[in-house]
């Protein structure tokens, strides 16, 4: 067989000889759409990589992005990667000392930012040393001392220019983890990588992406590469529409009806007010060509797949993944085993994180060693795989999140059924020691999520004297709702165990999250320290 690389310059060759006509559309920050082909935008990501190289980038070299979800970073998300240099995606969202880290870590070179989170960077300018500063911007009045985007792009003759051979093995992007458990670690993605995660993707057992689809990503492009849908709607044709900065549920609603999405992605919490959106008013909008969304980040509330379904008829489609694992892991479909089951049963099947996508595999480690695949013993989920992390970027120290027999130890904990599904009990630092036993928090918050009242609920440990460990429920009430904490005791007490039921409530007016949208329980734990 032919030595072919799997590198991503092939997808984007495909773009433009099979789908050159399918749109790539775009909604700008002042509400007007911006509307091109895959045809289009390959053009101009070559004339982005010579531009680049005029600037002095050379393959290795590493150049930033800090964008939302737009046409322009779709581009980059090709030029960079296709003229061997490293695309590193940034998440405006890092505590600025974070910022500063990764963006020396990384030896970043270039930037290029969009002009409505200029203000971000220019936070941490003197403290990073950045060669060049690449501005997007809708009006194309850029800050002095840096470059417009779309007179750099439109400048640069690319007539004759070719992406260069590339080893498949060699780096293409960079991505670092939010820091939600501490400093944030560099995950260095190669082409191979990507390539493989794509085709994986979009198997019909996975995302299953097709020509035929629409669709609207709402996971920035800042964070695992938008779970690589870039690529992957590249490969097959999908129209792509990018949402730009407009992401409020309504935003988001008119932006399906207008462009038929078909699929979209995103995490819970964008999607628990969407669905409250659509329960108010369930005929303001035309989605009868929305047929699923697609829900991974933190753990999918029933009522959220209940509800979708049941009043809407739009599938949730639950998947699981990390920065370091590009991010696809496990999806959660129905398959043959489960077709007999009730369809209650088969939400408890949907609601779980799933079975591992072909090439990723998955095991548990308990006290004892590996975990029976038996739905009931806890242990970390470990994981291995060609698009999964073989370690962090210049970070030797991190040696311990890797076992000796080269697996990645996720930090999440897990039960497997004897079906390979996986279901996340808690991440290992988040879970409550209550007198020697477990408590979950990720059931707990679920559970109390499916109360009318409730509009979120985190659940942390707090000391307890006796016990170690007690659970405390944070609770923000869906507006216009009241509950108390007695009533909420007794909606949980035929739900789960009666030891499970949290010693104490607190109400606030919202949950502190994380750049990527999940509760930021460092900061309850700290609010809430004094409660033992
Ligand atoms: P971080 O939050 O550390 O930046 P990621 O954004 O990569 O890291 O998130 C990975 C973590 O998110 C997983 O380890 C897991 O705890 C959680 N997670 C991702 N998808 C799901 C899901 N479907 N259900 C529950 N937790 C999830």
């Amino acid at each position: 067989m032919m030595d072919f690389p799997l590198t991503l310059d092939v997808i984007l060759r495909r773009a433009v000889a099979t789908h050159g006509q399918r749109e790539v559309v775009t909604k700008r920050d002042d509400g007007t759409w911006h509307r091109y082909t895959y045809a289009d935008m390959e053009r101009r990501a070559r004339q982005l990589a010579v531009a680049l190289q005029k600037l002095g980038i050379e393959p290795g070299d590493r150049v930033a992005t800090i964008c939302w979800n737009h046409y322009a970073h779709l581009e980059a998300y090709f030029a960079i990667p296709c003229s061997g240099a490293v695309l590193h995606t940034i998440n405006p969202r890092l505590h600025e000392d974070d910022l500063v880290y990764v963006m020396n870590e990384a030896e970043d070179r270039i930037v290029i930012v969009d002009q409505t989170m200029y203000a971000v960077l220019e936070k941490v300018l003197d403290r990073v040393s950045l060669e060049h500063i690449i501005v997007f911007s809708a009006e194309g009045n850029v800050p002095e001392g840096t470059l417009d985007y779309d007179t750099l792009v439109e400048g640069t003759d690319a007539q004759d220019y070719e992406f260069p051979e590339m080893e498949e093995r060699q780096a293409a992007a960079m991505c670092y983890t939010s820091g939600t458990t501490g400093r944030p670690k560099g995950v260095l993605y190669s082409h191979r990588s990507i390539v493989l995660h794509t085709f994986g993707s979009s198997l019909s057992s996975a995302m299953s992406v097709q020509e035929s689809d629409s669709i609207l990503p709402v996971v920035p492009m800042f964070h695992v590469n938008a779970w690589g849908l870039p690529y992957t709607c590249a490969m097959l044709g999908a129209k792509l529409v990018f949402p730009g900065r407009h992401l409020d549920s309504e935003s988001l609603l008119d932006a399906f009806e207008r462009e038929k999405v078909t699929v979209s992605a995103g995490v819970p919490t964008i999607w628990i007010p969407l669905l409250d959106k659509l329960n108010e008013c369930p005929d303001q909008y035309d989605l009868s060509a929305l047929h699923t969304l697609i829900v991974g980040g933190s753990a999918a509330p029933k009522r959220l797949m209940t509800e979708l379904e049941d009043r809407h008829n739009i599938r949730l489609l639950h998947a699981w993944g990390m920065t370091e694992t590009t991010p696809l892991g496990t999806v959660a479909t129905l398959r043959p085993c489960h077709a007999k089951l009730s369809e209650d049963q088969q939400h408890a099947v949907r609601l779980r994180q799933g079975h591992a996508v072909p090439f990723v595999e998955i095991r548990a480690r308990g006290d004892e060693g590996i975990v029976p695949w038996n739905g009931k013993t806890m242990g970390e989920l470990e994981v291995r795989g060609p698009w999964i992390a073989g370690s962090y970027y210049k970070r030797p120290d991190a040696a311990e999140q890797f076992t000796d027999d080269g697996w990645f130890r996720t930090g999440d904990i897990v039960t497997i059924d004897a079906s390979g599904s996986m279901k996340i009990e808690d991440r290992s630092k988040d879970l409550i020691k209550s007198g020697g036993e477990w408590i979950s928090s990720i059931d707990l918050e679920n559970t109390l999520m499916s109360h009318p009242a409730v509009a979120e609920a985190a659940v942390i440990a707090i000391p307890h004297v006796k016990w170690t460990e007690r659970p405390l429920a944070v609770v923000v009430t869906r507006e216009g709702n009241h509950v108390s904490e007695a009533e909420l005791k007794e909606y949980l007490l035929p739900l789960v165990a009666k030891w499970w039921i949290p010693d104490a409530f607190e109400f606030v007016e919202a949950i502190p999250k994380t750049a990527t949208g999940k509760f930021k329980k460092l900061a309850l734990r700290e609010q809430f320290a004094g409660k033992s």
